[in-house]
């Protein structure tokens, strides 16, 4: 070719060059420059310099490559072929995201990450003895078990409004903060309350909880609320939620919904099998205890949580088997009567309403302003 004037760093090598997709294709010489791949059309043509940094190829350039299919970010919709073994050699040193081995890295890197993640919380796990699961949970930094819990819940919460009534928020956080003072400090509690009739209760992972309106109409004291408020904070103090997920869907699984991946058919269901699956009487016995002492360290007492779950469970006896399944709060939990007994045990300490008249009532309309699932929040 006629660059003979210049310095020319490598041989050059047949190419053809299509400008755009549809166009035809151009025959040329292309050489490796200083800053990029330089494309020489001939005489009359605009000389092409693409620079090493923003050069793409459809398939990596291997080794053994005898000709290698370019892109470039200088020329969005262009394309360069280019012949000759010498020069895809010369390319992969210069561009070297180009390779094949580039490009393995790059997909196998994630996997290379969890991997070791998993590795070290299987070990924790196993260091730490009784409830593998459980210790996994511990061991996650806090940012994901908070991403993991929102899934959860918008999963569980799917086609409820969220209520957001500023009055019953700032009564619910009052709440919230009271029962906080004798949970470990580690567990930042956000309690939402959706417009959903069914009376539920559910704590998922991140310290999140969720209470429906169902279970604030049927509440007949602030008190009744607070002990269902404790027992999930319970939940959440054990990170039952995130140690039962980790259990059904597996923690490969967990892990990628943890670190925002895919949100597949299995992982849309989290919430439902959460739901389903519910907790061991023991977690449900842990959970008690904590909430018996969340009451207790906030000045609420404990007969609500007692009189809400006996007067529920009594009226669902009453109102026939037409409670709703999986989702009903009292199905997954321990015997009202187990539950009396525990709350009967507990000595007399002096206690004051958990909310006040005005903030109780602030609760119970809360749902007066909500909030669709994909609003802005
Ligand atoms: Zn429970």
């Amino acid at each position: 070719m006629s660059s003979g004037a210049e310095p020319s760093p490598t041989a050059t090598s047949y190419c053809r060059f299509i400008a755009r997709r549809g166009s035809p294709p151009l025959d040329g010489a292309a050489s490796l420059g200083v800053t990029g791949v330089e494309v020489d059309l001939g005489s009359g043509q605009r000389r092409h310099i693409w620079t090493y940094g923003a050069l793409r190829s459809e398939e990596p350039i291997r080794p053994n490559a005898i000709d290698v299919l370019l892109t470039s970010k200088d020329e969005p919709g262009a394309s360069l072929f280019v012949q000759g073994a010498r020069f895809a050699a010369d390319l992969r040193e210069r561009a070297p995201q180009l390779s094949a081995r580039a490009a393995w890295l790059r997909e196998k890197r994630m996997w290379f990450v969890l991997l070791a993640i998993l590795a070290a919380l299987f070990f924790l796990g196993y260091m730490s003895g009784f409830s593998p699961a459980k210790s996994i949970a511990k061991a996650l930094p806090d940012s994901w078990r908070e991403r993991l819990g929102k899934t959860t819940r918008e999963s569980m919460t799917e086609g409820h409004k969220e209520c957001i009534d500023p009055a019953g928020l700032a009564a619910l956080k009052r709440l919230t903060d009271r029962l906080s003072q004798g949970a470990p400090a580690n567990v930042p509690f956000n309690v939402h309350v959706y417009d959903w009739s069914l009376m539920n209760a559910f704590a998922v992972p991140g310290g999140q909880i969720v209470l429906t309106k169902g279970l604030l109409d049927k509440s007949q004291s602030p008190d009744e609320t607070a002990g269902v408020l404790a027992h999930e904070m319970g939940h959440g103090i054990e990170m039952h939620p995130e140690a039962a997920i980790i259990r059904g869907i597996g923690l490969g699984a967990t892990l990628e919904v943890m670190l925002g991946g895919t949100t597949g058919g299995g992982l849309a269901n989290v919430g439902l099998m959460l739901a389903q699956l519910g907790y061991s009487r023991d977690a449900e016995r842990e959970a008690d205890k904590h909430a018996l002492e969340l009451l207790k360290a906030a000045g609420i007492s404990p007969k609500g949580l007692g009189n809400f779950f006996t007067r529920v469970v009594k009226m669902e006896a009453d109102e026939g088997d037409k409670s709703p399944g999986a989702f009903s709060w009292f199905r997954t939990h321990p015997p009202a009567a187990e539950r009396a007994r525990l709350v009967g045990a507990q000595h007399d300490y002096p206690a004051s309403p958990a909310l006040d008249a005005g903030d109780w009532q602030s609760l119970k309309s809360i749902c007066n302003k909500t909030r669709a699932a994909d609003e802005a929040t």
